[in-house]
C-alpha cells in the first residue's frame, strides 16, 4: 500500500513489565505490512533487554519522548496471534483487576510465545519425529520377492523389513505407504544394527516430520443421549432465554443432568459453525467430563489447563488461530484467554465455585466474570450452571439481568439423598463415638459395603492432623517464614507449611518448655484413612486431596469409578461435580470446621459445599444417604442443607448482606500492604487507611488488620478493605483507590513497602 509506506507509523505495545502503561515503538518501513494490531513483536527494552510484546494500536501520532526505539521484528508473519476481542479483554482486565497490562498479557500468552532474552523460560520447541519410508531398493522390488536379497545371516534385517511392510501397508500401496515412525518400528522389532544396515543397503530411508504434541482421539464418536422431558424443557428454556439475554443461569439440582443439557447445546452451536468454551473450576474434574464430551465431539475438542505443558499450550494456541481450529475447548479459568475466532457460547459449570478466582499472582481475576465479559466482547452467550448458585449470580437472575432456568428433579426422578444430622458432642459424652466415627456413620457405611455400594467421606483438611502442639505450655509448631501453623503428615513424618511448601521435622521435645508430650491437635484426611482401615478391615480405601493429587488424581477417580476401591476419602476435591454411579453413602466427618469460618461468605460456602458433597450420593439407581457429623446440630445452615432449601438459604443470606452492606449490595476492594519491616508496613497501612477514608468515608474503610496468616516468606502483611456503594461507578472507585495509594507511597520512609489490589475478593 503506497499510502501506508510513506507515513511514519508507531505501534503501542503491551510489554510484560510491571509498569502501568503501554510502550510506543517506531515501525520500520520494512515491517509496516506485518505490524498489525494483535501481532507479536520483538522489541528492545531498557539498555539490554529484548522482550516480546503485543501491538494494541498502530497510529501516526508522534510520541512526545525524544528517542523512539524501533521494533526489531514481527513474530507473527502469517496472522496475528491475538484477536481483537482478546485485546479488549486484556484491557478490561487491567482496569477491573487493577493490574498492569503486562500482568494480563503474562496470564494470557503461554511463555513459549513470548521469547525474552533475559528469562529462564524455555522457548517453544516444535516436536520433530523421525519417520521411515521405503528406500530405493525396496521400491524397485515392489511386488516381487525381495527376500532373496538377504543373506542367510541377515535374519534380523529381514524381520524388520517385514514388520515395516506390514505396518505401512506397503504391499497394497507401494507408492504412498502410511507413515511409520522410526520409534514405532524400533519398538516392534528391537535391533538398532539391523535398522542401520537396512538404511545403508537402501531398503529404508528416514525423514523428519513436525508432528506436534496434541493428543488425538482414536475412538468412535456417538450421538448424545436423548434428553428426558424435564431436561428438554430446560434446554428449550435456555434457548428461549438467549433470545433476549446474554447470560442465563441454569439452576439444576445435583444429578439433574445439566452436563447432558450442555452437550446438546454445544452440538447445536458447533453445527452452526460456532465455537464453545466450557469452563470447569478444577482440573481434577476434567477427566470424567472430558470422556463424556469426547465420546460425542472426538477430535473437535481439546482440554486446556494449568497442568498442560507450555509447549502444548503453544500448540493449542496455534491450532486455534489456524484455519482448522478446535470447536470445543474444555478448560480451567485460564482458557478464557485463548483466541477463539468464532466463539458463540461459553458454559461456566459449577459457577459458584470459589476456585474460579485466581488469587496470586496478579491478575486476580474471577474466571466466571471474565468469561461473561469475553462472551460479550465476542458476541457470544454465557450459560452459568450450578445446583447451588452463587449469591451474586442468583441476584442477577432475580433482578432480570440474567435469565433463569430451573431444573428441580434428578435424572430418572431419583430422590435427593436423605440427610441425617448427628450430634457428635452428645455421642462423645455418652462414649458412643469410635474415634471420629459416629455409630450411625459406621452403620451406613457397613450397609453400603454389604450391598456392594461405595461411600465417600468428606473432610476439608488434608494431612494427618492439624497442628503439632505442646499440651503443657501451648507451643505450636509454626513456619519460620510464614507465621502459620504447620500441618502434620504422618506418612512422611514431617510437618508442612501449606503456604510456602517447606517441610519441617517434628521435634521430640517441646522447644519452649522441654515437655515430652507433643501431640497433634485436630485431624486431617490421612488420619481418617487410618481409622477407616481399622474400622473396616480389608476394605479398599483411596484418598483424594491435593497431596494425593500430585501422584495422579486421574487414577484415583478411575479406580473408584470402576469399583476397584470402596471408600473415597477426600477434601473439597470430592465435592465438585464428580459423577459416580454406585455411591450410596456420603459422610461429612466434621461440619463444624466448615460452618465456623470468619468471613461474610462463610454460610454461603458452607451451604454450597455440603449440598454439593451430599449431591454425590445416590445418583444412579436409588435414594442415597448423607450423614453430617457436627457439634452444632442446631446451626441454621444445616437445616437448610437437610431440606435442600436453596431459596430459604438465599433469602436469609441476601437479607444479611443487605444489613451489613456486603456484596451484592456493595463493591469490595482489598488492598494488601507488604514488606519485611513490620514498623514500616504498619505505618504505611495506617496512612493508607486514613487517605482512603478521605475519599470513601471512615465507615467504608475497614482495617488495617493482620490476616490470619500475617507473614509469608518473611514479608509482613496488613490488609485494608474498601466497601464502595454501587451508586459509584467502579472506574471511579479504582481511580480514588489509586490516588490514595500514590499519595501514601510517596510519603517519606516507606520504601520497600508494596501495595497490591484485589477487586471483588472471594
Ligand atoms: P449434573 O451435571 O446435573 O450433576 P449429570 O449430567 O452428571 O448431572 O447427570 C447425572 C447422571 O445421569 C450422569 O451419570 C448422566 O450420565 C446421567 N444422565 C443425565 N441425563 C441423561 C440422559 N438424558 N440420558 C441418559 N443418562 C443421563
Ligand atoms: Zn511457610
Ligand atoms: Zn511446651
Amino acid at each position: 500500500m503506497y499510502f501506508r509506506t510513506i507515513m511514519t507509523l508507531y505501534a503501542d505495545v503491551i510489554l510484560p513489565v510491571p509498569l502501568n502503561e503501554l510502550f510506543t515503538y517506531l515501525v520500520p518501513e520494512a515491517l509496516q505490512q506485518l505490524a498489525v494490531e494483535g501481532a507479536r513483536v520483538y522489541v528492545p527494552f531498557g539498555k539490554t533487554r529484548r522482550l516480546t510484546g503485543i501491538i494494541v494500536r498502530i497510529h501516526s501520532e508522534k510520541p512526545s519522548a525524544h528517542t523512539i526505539k524501533e521494533i526489531l521484528s514481527v513474530l507473527d508473519t502469517d496472522k496475528p496471534s491475538v484477536l481483537p476481542a482478546q485485546l479488549k479483554l486484556m484491557e478490561w482486565m487491567a482496569g477491573y483487576c487493577m493490574c498492569t497490562p503486562g500482568d494480563a498479557m503474562k496470564a494470557a500468552l503461554p511463555a513459549g510465545m513470548r521469547p525474552d532474552n533475559g528469562s529462564n523460560d524455555h522457548p517453544y520447541k516444535p516436536r520433530i519425529e523421525i519417520f521411515v519410508k521405503p528406500g530405493k531398493k525396496l521400491t524397485e522390488y515392489s511386488g516381487s520377492d525381495y527376500s532373496t536379497l538377504f543373506s542367510k545371516t541377515a535374519v534380523k534385517q529381514k524381520e524388520l523389513l517385514d514388520k515395516y511392510i506390514e505396518l505401512s501397508g506397503f504391499k497394497d500401496n507401494p507408492v504412498n505407504p502410511s507413515p511409520v515412525s522410526r520409534k514405532t518400528l524400533a519398538d516392534a522389532c528391537k535391533s538398532a544394527s539391523a535398522m542401520k544396515s537396512l538404511q545403508e543397503n537402501g531398503f529404508l530411508d528416514f525423514y523428519e516430520l513436525e508432528t506436534g504434541r496434541l493428543p488425538q482421539f482414536s475412538g468412535q464418536t456417538e450421538e448424545p443421549q436423548s434428553l428426558s422431558e424435564a431436561q428438554q424443557k430446560a434446554f428449550d428454556g435456555i434457548k428461549e432465554c438467549f433470545r433476549n439475554r446474554n447470560v442465563c443461569l441454569l439452576h439444576g439440582v445435583t444429578s439433574s443432568g445439566k452436563t447432558e443439557i450442555y452437550i446438546h447445546l454445544i452440538k447445536e452451536h458447533i453445527a452452526k459453525g460456532g465455537q464453545v468454551l466450557y469452563l470447569l473450576p478444577e482440573i481434577a474434574l476434567t477427566t470424567q467430563i472430558m470422556h463424556r464430551l469426547q465420546r460425542v465431539f472426538g477430535d473437535d475438542m481439546c482440554v486446556y489447563h494449568s497442568r498442560c505443558s507450555d509447549n502444548i499450550r503453544v500448540e493449542v494456541w496455534k491450532r486455534l488461530v489456524s484455519d482448522n481450529p478446535y470447536k470445543l475447548i474444555l478448560g480451567a479459568r485460564s482458557a478464557v484467554f485463548l483466541p477463539l475466532q468464532k466463539l458463540s457460547l461459553v458454559i461456566v459449570d459449577e459457577e459458584h465455585e470459589p476456585s474460579f478466582k485466581q488469587e496470586d499472582p496478579a491478575p486476580r481475576y474471577q474466571g466466571r466474570n471474565t468469561a461473561i465479559m469475553l462472551a460479550s466482547l465476542s458476541g457470544a452467550r454465557t450459560l452459568l450452571g450450578s445446583a447451588t448458585p452463587s449469591i451474586e449470580s442468583y441476584t442477577n437472575a432475580m433482578n432480570g439481568k440474567y435469565g433463569l432456568v430451573t431444573l428441580n428433579e434428578r435424572f430418572r426422578n431419583i430422590k435427593l439423598p436423605r440427610i441425617e444430622i448427628i450430634d457428635t458432642a452428645e455421642l462423645r459424652r455418652k462414649k458412643y463415638m469410635q474415634g471420629l466415627f459416629s455409630p450411625q456413620l459406621i452403620e451406613q457405611v457397613s450397609l453400603a459395603l454389604e450391598k456392594g455400594k461405595q461411600a465417600i467421606l468428606f473432610h476439608n483438611r488434608r494431612g494427618y492432623s492439624g497442628t503439632v502442639q505442646c499440651p503443657d505450655c501451648g507451643w505450636v509448631q509454626k513456619c519460620d517464614r510464614c507465621d502459620v501453623s504447620l500441618t502434620f503428615h504422618k506418612s512422611t513424618d514431617t510437618a508442612t507449611c501449606h503456604y510456602c511448601g517447606r517441610n519441617y521435622k517434628v521435634p521430640s521435645v517441646c522447644p519452649s518448655c522441654g515437655g515430652r508430650n507433643l501431640r497433634s491437635r485436630g485431624f486431617g484426611t490421612e488420619r481418617i484413612e487410618e481409622e477407616v482401615q481399622n474400622l473396616f478391615p480389608g476394605v479398599r480405601v483411596a484418598r483424594l486431596d491435593l497431596d494425593s493429587a500430585k501422584s495422579g488424581y486421574e487414577s484415583i477417580i478411575n479406580d473408584f469409578q470402576e469399583g476397584r476401591t470402596d471408600i473415597l476419602i477426600g477434601t473439597q476435591m470430592v465435592s465438585k461435580g464428580l459423577d459416580f454411579d454406585k455411591v450410596s453413602v456420603v459422610g461429612i466427618i466434621q461440619a463444624d470446621s466448615i460452618i465456623s469460618y470468619p468471613d461474610f461468605r462463610a454460610t454461603e460456602r458452607a451451604f454450597q459445599l455440603m449440598a454439593q458433597v451430599a449431591g454425590r450420593a445416590g445418583r444412579k439407581d436409588e435414594q442415597g444417604t448423607v450423614i453430617i457429623q457436627t457439634r452444632q446440630p442446631d446451626a441454621a445452615v444445616l437445616d437448610m442443607v437437610r431440606r435442600n432449601d436453596y431459596t430459604g438459604f438465599y433469602n436469609e443470606q441476601i437479607e444479611e448482606r443487605c444489613a451489613f452492606f456486603y456484596p451484592p449490595y456493595s463493591r469490595l476492594t482489598l488492598v494488601t500492604v507488604k514488606g519485611t519491616d513490620l514498623q514500616k508496613v504498619d505505618r504505611a497501612a495506617n496512612a493508607l487507611s486514613r487517605n482512603l477514608a478521605d475519599y470513601f468515608g471512615r465507615d467504608r474503610v475497614l482495617g488495617p488488620d493482620a490476616p490470619p496468616v500475617s507473614k509469608v516468606q518473611f514479608r509482613h502483611i496488613r490488609r485494608i478493605m474498601i466497601k464502595a456503594g454501587l451508586e459509584q461507578p467502579s472506574a471511579s472507585v479504582r481511580a480514588q483507590i489509586n490516588e490514595a495509594v500514590s499519595k501514601t507511597a510517596s510519603q517519606d520512609g516507606l520504601g520497600g513497602v508494596t501495595f497490591s489490589f484485589d477487586a471483588d475478593p472471594q
